[in-house]
C-alpha cells in the first residue's frame, strides 16, 4: 500500500483542510501533517495577523493625532512659532519640540533649580530655532540637556559670532 500524498489535517483552529504532500518524500508526510495540525490553519493564521498589524497602526495612528493636537495646542499657548523644513517631517518636529521643552520644563523648573526667568530667556532660544530637522533630531535627548543643544545649534548658525572656536 502507497503512502498517500493527500492528507486531511485538523488544525488547532478547528478547520479540516486537506493538504496536498506529494511534494515531500513518503517518510516525512505524517510528520508533517501532525506538524500542520498544532498550527492554526492559513486562513485564520493570516485573518490573526492582519487584525493585529490593523490595530497596531489604528493605535499608532490614533496616538499621533493626540499628540499633534497636543503639540498645536501648546505651540499656540506658548506662542511657538510654526516650524520649517520638508512638509512630511513638519508635524513630527513639532511633536518633538512639544515633548521635548515639556520634559525640559519639568527638569529644570518644576525638578530643578530654574526660576521663570532663566525659563524665559531658554524660550527665546527655542523660539528661535524653527528648523523641523533639528528637533526631530533631538528625539531621543532627555529636558535637561535642552539648553546644551540649543546653544550648540545656536553657536552653528552663527559662526562668526564665535571666532575662537
Ligand atoms: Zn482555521
Amino acid at each position: 500500500m502507497a503512502v498517500p500524498t493527500s492528507f486531511e489535517v485538523v488544525h488547532s483552529c478547528g478547520h479540516t483542510i486537506t493538504h496536498d504532500l506529494s511534494g515531500r518524500s513518503a517518510d516525512q508526510r505524517a510528520g508533517y501533517a501532525r506538524w500542520l495540525a498544532a498550527r492554526q490553519c492559513t486562513e485564520c493564521w493570516r485573518s490573526e495577523h492582519q487584525s493585529d498589524a490593523a490595530s497596531t497602526a489604528e493605535w499608532l495612528a490614533a496616538k499621533r493625532i493626540e499628540e499633534q493636537v497636543a503639540a498645536s495646542t501648546w505651540a499656540t499657548q506658548f506662542d511657538m512659532p510654526p516650524l520649517e523644513g520638508p512638509e512630511k517631517i513638519l508635524g513630527w518636529g513639532e511633536r518633538t519640540r512639544h515633548q521635548l521643552v515639556t520634559s525640559a520644563y519639568t527638569e529644570l523648573v518644576t525638578e530643578g533649580a530654574w526660576d521663570e526667568a532663566d525659563w524665559a530667556q531658554l524660550e527665546e532660544q527655542i523660539r528661535l530655532l524653527t528648523r523641523a530637522g533639528w528637533w526631530v533630531d533631538q528625539r531621543e535627548a532627555g529636558g535637561a540637556d535642552l539648553p546644551e543643544l540649543l546653544d550648540a545649534a545656536t553657536d552653528a548658525d552663527r559662526p562668526t559670532e564665535n571666532p575662537f572656536r
